[in-house]
């Protein structure tokens, strides 16, 4: 075990589902053409003033309520001051003095272990709009290109207390954030289009000390298995120079996905944005009946899903687990449930088969062409026995890539299982009638041999045969 503990928090920026931006009336559609979703308001021209979009609040509200926050009833927006090219105002607006909803929390799984990670805050602010360059960064680059499309667009930004003790627990806090935020419709929380974004920041400190160590802040990370690598390795990094009698600077530091590495980006300032009130805004009053009309519109989150399904479907609380970790797949069960009424066995081919497929494909499930009545459907053929459960699989594979009826594809590929003992039983005296030895040994005890024989009648019928029915009238045809 290690001397060393790693103390983590995230921040994490979801950009909220709306149909138009924070301030302004210009639509949030993401990947339109550069610089033509814009307006005075998002450009920051001067005398411009915006006016705060409703939506926004409800569903910001809703993320609290989903994170378990409580939520502020009067709350306001503050001025963050600072410059940068793709911030024309020369100031962003967000939250900072009131958060609309804090201490919050989420629960975790790892290794079986359960652990409550708490959330400090839940704000609102603007994001700033995006700077293209044309070289690797806006210092080595001969010119940068800025779309403004983005900026204004809204944003939650949520802050984790520093209770993440491993890269494995941050990537398990993530699932559980994004599934609950997909589930209460808050957000497409989308990694690679940029709808969620996740810094961390990382130190090391000796195991039985409570001061906090040095922490560095990591960037750039674009999928939750790289948030859990690039904070491995700076663990690992902090507790190597901390060895060596080095000390850890403070300093943002960029993941490098290639290489597995974190790289220096620049020395962590700590700089004052001189943030003050938002004077052109009024401040956000909301009443406690509002807020319990949002709370009552939020479906069901994935804790009291999983919970329905082990007590309802008698599911074992691991496959509950894997099934409720994003909406997609919980509705698929749903659906297939509707169809096929037997949880275990339609639970057993989603964490099987097609959790397998989409992993080997790197989809989504929306992306597969499978249906939650074509499953059903074929896992009617497999009960029936028309097909076994191994050619079934074959099926499903078909039916995952180009979203055929399972009747269709068995007919097509010739697959479908000889149960029909009429067919069997000619196959079966000729089988009993070439190996006298096998026969032999399963009359005078020794059973296993109808192992042998089935084998032979699964041959003679290029493996169509039900092995079931096969091993019965095997069994019947042998017992003298
Ligand atoms: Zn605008």
């Amino acid at each position: 075990m290690s001397k060393y503990e790693a103390v983590i928090g995230l921040e994490v920026h979801v950009e909220l589902k709306t149909d138009t931006k924070l301030f302004c009336g210009c639509s949030t559609e993401f990947g339109k053409e550069p610089n033509t979703q814009v307006c005075p308001v998002c450009l920051g021209l001067p005398g411009s003033t915006g006016i705060l979009n409703k939506k926004a609040v409800e569903l910001a509200t809703k993320a609290g309520l989903a994170l378990n926050c409580a939520i502020g009833t009067y709350t306001w927006f503050d001025r963050k001051n600072y410059y940068y090219p793709d911030l024309p105002k020369g100031y962003q607006i967000s939250q900072f003095f009131r958060p609309i909803a804090y201490q919050g929390y989420l629960d975790i799984e790892v290794n079986g272990q359960s652990k409550r990670i708490n959330i400090t805050r839940v704000h609102i602010e603007e994001d700033p709009g995006k700077l293209v360059h044309s070289g690797g960064s806006i210092t080595n680059s001969h010119y940068s290109f800025v779309d403004y499309n983005r900026s204004g667009m809204p944003l939650i930004e949520i802050v984790s207390e520093p209770d993440i003790s491993s890269g494995e627990e941050a990537k398990a806090y993530l699932e559980k954030l994004k599934a609950n935020l997909e589930y209460a419709g808050v957000s497409d929380v989308k990694m690679e289009q940029g709808s969620l974004r996740c810094d961390a920041n990382v130190s090391v400190r000796p195991v039985g000390t409570t001061t906090l160590g040095v922490k560095t802040e990591i960037k750039n990370m674009n999928s939750f298995r790289a948030v859990q690598r690039a904070i491995e390795y700076e663990v690992e990094r902090q507790i190597d120079i901390l060895e060596d009698g080095g000390r850890v600077i403070p300093e943002t530091r960029g993941w490098d996905e290639n290489k597995g590495i974190t790289v220096f980006m620049r020395n962590k300032e700590n700089p004052d944005y001189r943030c003050f009130i938002e004077p052109e805004l009024t401040p956000i009053q909301l009443t406690e009946e509002w807020i319990e009309e949002v709370r009552a519109s939020i479906p069901e989150l994935p804790d009291a899903r999983r919970k329905r399904l082990v007590e309802e479907h008698g599911l074992p609380d691991y496959d509950a687990g894997v099934i409720t970790s994003s909406l997609a797949l919980a509705e698929f069960f749903d659906a297939t449930l509707k169809k096929y009424p037997d949880a275990k066995t339609i639970s057993n081919w989603i964490m099987g088969e097609l959790l397998r497929l989409l992993n080997a494909h790197n989809m989504e499930l929306n992306e597969a062409k499978i249906t939650p009545d074509g499953l059903a459907a074929l896992l009617k053929l497999i009960e029936k026995g028309s097909i076994s459960n191994k050619m079934g699989k074959e099926v499903f594979e078909i039916m995952f890539k180009e979203g055929k009826d399972p009747d269709q594809i068995v007919k097509e590929k010739g697959l479908s299982q000889i149960s029909d003992e009429g067919q069997l039983a000619q196959i079966i005296a000729e089988v009993i009638a070439k190996n006298p030895k096998s026969v032999q040994d399963y009359q005078s005890g020794k059973k296993q041999a109808i192992g042998f024989l089935v084998g032979q009648v699964m041959k003679a019928t290029k493996g169509q045969a039900n092995p079931g029915v096969v091993n019965t009238m095997l069994q019947e045809r042998l017992a003298k």
